[in-house]
């Protein structure tokens, strides 16, 4: 009789958990592109309760304690010792917040949600604010409970973002700021962009589709371990690295739009797809952060998807598709229109230029909530003034500012900074794949995509959750988070678009 490692005892529970949420990310999938209308009530129930079993199992003292004689072990492997600290930093979080604060958030996001839709259609702040003040009071408490340290924020922002903190990332997002805000003005002083005729033409939306996979198939995306799907908000959801799943939109006056989210998105499930298989079922089997996982889907969209390199080869296929609509727009002409800088007031609207004074902005913000320096009634005069300052821009109204984003009405606090994080990272590891393959760009503008998705699987994707994302970055490009890369990025992108100093 052989004695069981106190480690291998504790696997069934960590793939049993990991088991239990892919199939909510299933479910979860489901609910947002084929149930039918009339089971969502059911669907809602039936989610609860995987919820609920997930949560009891996660803080059953029985996996504390076998935790606890594992991580006694003297012989762990680094996988291993990765693998007790992530389990446990789930299972902390879990036990140290309240069952009671759990409920009282879940009923509050449910009201702050409503509220939200309510403040929207009447087109005034204030009638989200009581529901927002008690979210935030919520929130407080739960990063109390948390005690990551003294800035509150930071437990929040641990959540999505393992190891940063307000700190870190304060002076960073700063010193971007300081100098995008003169880059933006001196783009916007040319004047308005014009649109092209074409792009006032309809594009039918089944050839959209095909060519959506014909981009997913050229960038390596395994679509026998995955498959892409319709839905309004495209969205990635991943129950194992075998079954990785997509989301596109499609709209027929839109055509870029639709393209442009399935390089996003492919972005994000080429990294759930390339996970090391001695990782699955397992929470190493993750993206190391949110920040380092929207890194590779902006990787695709931005550094790839919007380069001329990557038109060179693919606008000739595209206007095989659409030979009418296309007519002769030419690669230079098709890369200015994908690149067309405008400060605005929508985030999600945003390009590259300006996209992160609005994160910026929201994160200024988040913390002066957290730290109790602003008040939630002051909330849409501060956030005029801040896109006036930051963008040039002041909205008229509470829909096209304050209003404009789901996230606060479920008190999603700490998630907007992944964001810029993965615009950076991704500025830095595109980056440092051009400086390891000096023919990377001249690759992509023959189509041949796969040395690239090489180069991420070996350096980002098969690592899932072993480090954190500033460790496995800084372990990629010999630094870790900064905006010097992204920078030089934009100025030398966007200067010779505009034939601007910037
Ligand atoms: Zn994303």
């Amino acid at each position: 009789v052989t004695l069981q490692r106190p480690f291998e005892a504790l696997l069934p529970r960590v793939y049993e958990l990991r088991d239990l949420s892919g199939v909510v990310q299933v479910l979860t999938w489901d609910q947002e592109t084929y149930l039918p209308k009339k089971a969502m009530a059911a669907r809602g129930a039936q989610l609860t309760t995987l919820q609920g079993l997930y949560h009891e199992r996660l803080v059953d003292p029985r996996l504390g304690d076998l935790l606890e004689s594992a991580s006694a072990e003297r012989t762990l492997g680094e996988d291993e010792r990765a693998l007790l600290r992530e389990v446990k930093r789930e299972r902390d979080r879990a036990v140290k917040i309240p069952e009671r604060l759990v409920r009282a958030l879940a009923d509050a996001q449910t009201e702050g949600l409503s509220a939200w839709r309510q403040a929207r259609e009447e087109n005034r702040f204030a009638r989200m604010a009581p529901a927002l003040t008690h979210l935030l009071l919520l929130r407080r408490e739960e990063a109390d409970a948390c005690a990551v340290s003294p800035e509150r924020y930071d437990a929040l922002l641990d959540r999505f973002e393992p190891g940063m903190n307000v700190a870190r990332l304060g002076p960073i997002l700063k010193r971007l700021a300081d100098r995008l805000v003169p880059a933006v003005q001196k783009i916007a002083d040319r004047g308005p962009p014009q649109k092209e005729p074409w792009e006032e033409r309809s594009f039918d939306v089944e050839k959209q589709w095909t060519f959506t996979l014909e981009l997913l198939a050229a960038m390596g995306f395994d679509l026998e371990a995955g498959r892409q799907d319709r839905s309004i908000h495209p969205f990635t959801s991943a129950s194992h690295s075998t079954d990785v799943r997509l989301t596109t939109r499609l709209d027929a006056a839109q055509p870029l739009s639709a393209f442009f989210s399935t390089l996003h998105e492919g972005g994000h499930g080429l990294y759930e797809q390339g996970f090391d298989a001695v990782l699955a079922r397992t929470p190493l089997a993750q993206g190391a952060s949110m920040g380092l996982h929207e890194s590779q889907s902006r990787l695709w969209e931005n550094q790839v998807g919007r380069s001329r390199a990557f038109w060179q080869h693919f606008l000739p296929r595209l206007r095989g598709v659409f030979p009418e609509q296309l007519n002769g727009v030419d690669v230079d002409g098709f890369y200015r229109a994908i690149n067309r800088v405008q400060p605005s007031l929508i985030r999600t609207e945003a390009d590259e230029v300006t996209y992160n004074l609005h994160i910026i902005l929201r994160f200024e913000l988040e913390v002066s909530l957290l730290r109790g320096t602003l008040r939630v009634e002051d909330l849409p005069e501060a956030w005029n003034d801040g896109m006036q300052r930051l963008l040039g821009v002041r909205p008229s109204t509470d829909v096209e500012g304050v209003l404009q984003d789901i996230h606060w009405s479920y008190g999603e606090f700490g998630y907007f900074p992944t964001y810029t994080l993965g615009n950076l990272y991704s500025a830095s590891l595109f980056m440092a794949a051009r400086k390891a393959m000096p023919r990377c760009v001249e690759d992509i503008s023959r189509g041949q995509l796969s040395p690239l998705l090489s180069f991420l699987r070996q350096n980002i994707h098969r690592h899932g959750m072993r480090t954190t994302a500033e460790e496995r970055v800084q372990a990629v490009t010999g630094k870790g988070l900064t905006d010097e890369d992204f920078v030089t990025y934009l100025r030398e992108k966007f200067g010779e678009l505009y034939g601007l100093e910037l």
